[in-house]
């Protein structure tokens, strides 16, 4: 069972902005907005003094007269200070007069009128708790991004290895890939059409513009992050804008840096064009340099100087996980195949296979016993960068189906009745199997999931999203008087049971499984009551 194909920016848990807090006084929609209306922001803050101005503030720059601040400690004992023999953190939870701090970032940015919505995060978790400039947060707001936990833009994608393309398939103009070194094709001949046979270079990407996904495509999320980078150089930092595109088209020739979960090195890559998928196509040394196999792995890019000016380490979660993983830490500029994962020095570069490795086939020989040409008898060479050579062409690498109807189909009803129409028509997939592992890995983990959830579960305030271990015993919320509600349903928990059962009737799984589903009924039953009168065929999907 794969996955659905993606290429989306990131969005954190609220979609934020900037990491920079609102507390409770953001509302449900942890917005500034709404946290000016009540004047105040509770948070923890780190502490600073402005001598000039002589008022405390939370930057490391005053806010108010661009002069560097002292930064202060905080102390149990002797509450902010600048130095004392006792144990002191760099933050304290402070109120602080967050209309005046939105106010200096607009004036700061000599902005008029601030965007309709401009979202924050509860708190911080780096261990200082140290924030984001707000300033940023409204210039993101303006051009439509979220941030990620490190500061960046992240625009997400399903891997593709690939080594050649035409510059029809990528979109680019063949003036513009001659610009970028690309002047001959593989036979050597000068580039003149757009439908000549181009070799990708081992860092050269070729990013997602899909016409059919429902998510936008990167092309539009760069041109976007482009123009926020360069308000925040032009009218935050005062220094020339650097990007100035016209168009989207003109992100072709600039660079990005691609990384993958788990690991904290990126590498930088260069667009030479836009697919018609919602693939990351690069090189297979490429995704080799980002510690992946490719074909269906995720990883993600941001523009090179969003991630130089606003990536700080130190926004990054105080645990040992967030430290390390997914964050641009180590940044590889130069690929150099001899240092990347030996899975990707196996590749086949033979323009055809000998008959010798069909008759070797027909024989049951091991693959090694035949000889191939592979990418890894030409390290250290000029050859490990070029002259890659593949067997058998295709049309186009947009065509296909760019957008799979698991991301279409609306409800998990279709999307499972389409998976196992799809299992009985292949005859090489055993349906009954496909509806054992949907039971077992999906449905019936999710059901229990709740079940167990359920009696652990918190009270929610419906008017401030307060979260409660135990609903108050005053019947609301302690902090605004609001209903409290169950975060855990009992629709969430039933919600798959009588999918699953109908399931597992119809493809007759083994009695074993049949009798989980029973059992779970009945712990399901226990918790709830049994059902009344129902109606027939409820909540069946299949049968
Ligand atoms: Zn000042
Ligand atoms: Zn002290
Ligand atoms: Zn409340």
């Amino acid at each position: 069972m794969g996955r659905p194909e993606k290429a989306k920016m990131r969005k954190l848990t609220g979609s934020p902005h900037v990491l920079f807090p609102v507390g409770w006084e953001g509302g449900r929609l942890r917005s500034f907005q709404e946290a000016i209306l009540k004047e105040k922001v509770v948070a923890d803050f780190p502490l600073a003094v402005c001598r000039k101005c002589n008022r405390n503030t939370i930057y490391p720059v005053c806010e108010s007269c661009h002069e560097k601040t002292e930064s202060l400690f905080f102390c149990e004992t002797c509450g902010a200070i600048q130095n004392c023999p006792h144990e002191k953190k760099r933050y304290s939870e402070q109120s602080i007069p967050i209309k005046h701090f939105f106010g200096a970032a607009m004036k700061s940015l000599d902005e008029q009128s601030s965007p309709d919505l401009v979202k924050g995060v509860r708190g911080t978790s780096n261990k200082d708790h140290i924030p984001e400039n707000l300033a940023k947060g409204i210039l993101r707001a303006k051009h439509d991004l979220c941030v990620n936990k490190d500061g960046t833009v992240r625009y997400d994608m399903s891997e593709l290895p690939l080594t050649h393309f035409t510059p029809s398939e990528i979109k680019t103009p063949v003036a513009r890939l001659i610009e970028l070194g690309y002047s001959t094709d593989i036979h050597g001949s000068p580039l003149v059409d757009e439908h000549q046979m181009l070799e990708l270079r081992p860092q050269d990407v070729i990013l997602p513009k899909s016409i059919e996904s429902t998510d936008e495509s990167s092309d539009s999320v760069l041109f976007r992050v482009a123009g926020f980078v360069d308000d925040l150089l032009s009218r935050f930092y005062g220094e020339e804008p650097f990007y100035q595109l016209g168009s989207k088209q003109d992100l072709v020739g600039h660079l990005v840096i691609a990384i993958a979960p788990h690991i904290s090195a990126g590498i930088v890559g260069r667009i030479v064009g836009f697919s018609g998928t919602q693939g990351f196509f690069a090189h297979p040394l490429f995704h080799a340099a980002m510690r992946r196999d490719a074909d269906g792995d995720e990883a993600c890019v941001m523009l090179m100087l969003d991630a130089l000016i606003n990536f700080s380490r130190q926004y990054l979660p105080d645990s040992r996980g967030a430290k390390t993983m997914d964050s641009p830490l180590v940044l590889t500029s130069r690929l150099i195949p001899a240092e990347v994962d030996d899975m990707a020095h196996r590749l086949d570069v033979a323009w055809s296979y000998p008959l010798e490795l069909y008759e070797g086939a027909l024989e049951g020989k091991q693959p090694q016993e035949v000889k191939v040409a592979l990418l890894g008898h030409r390290l250290n060479t000029p050859g490990q960068y070029e002259g890659v050579g593949f067997t058998h062409a295709v049309s186009s690498i947009n065509i296909g189906v760019t957008c799979s109807s698991y991301k279409t189909l609306p409800s998990m009803e279709e999307k499972l009745k389409g998976q196992m129409l799809l299992a009985e028509k292949i005859r090489a997939v055993d349906a009954q199997d496909v509806a054992r592992l949907v039971i077992e890995k999906h449905l019936l983990k999710d059901v229990r999931g709740n079940l167990r959830k359920f009696s652990t579960q918190q009270f929610r305030c419906i008017n401030c999203n307060a979260k409660f271990r135990r609903p108050p015993l005053i019947g609301s919320c302690t902090k605004c008087g609001g209903k409290i509600l169950f975060t855990i349903s009992e629709g969430s928990i039933v919600k798959y049971l009588e999918p699953a059962i109908s399931l597992a009737a119809k493809y007759a799984v083994s009695p074993y499984l049949q009798q989980v589903l029973d059992l779970t009924k009945k712990r399901v039953e226990s918790v709830f009551g049994k059902e009344k009168e129902k109606q027939e065929g409820l909540g069946k999907w299949f049968g």
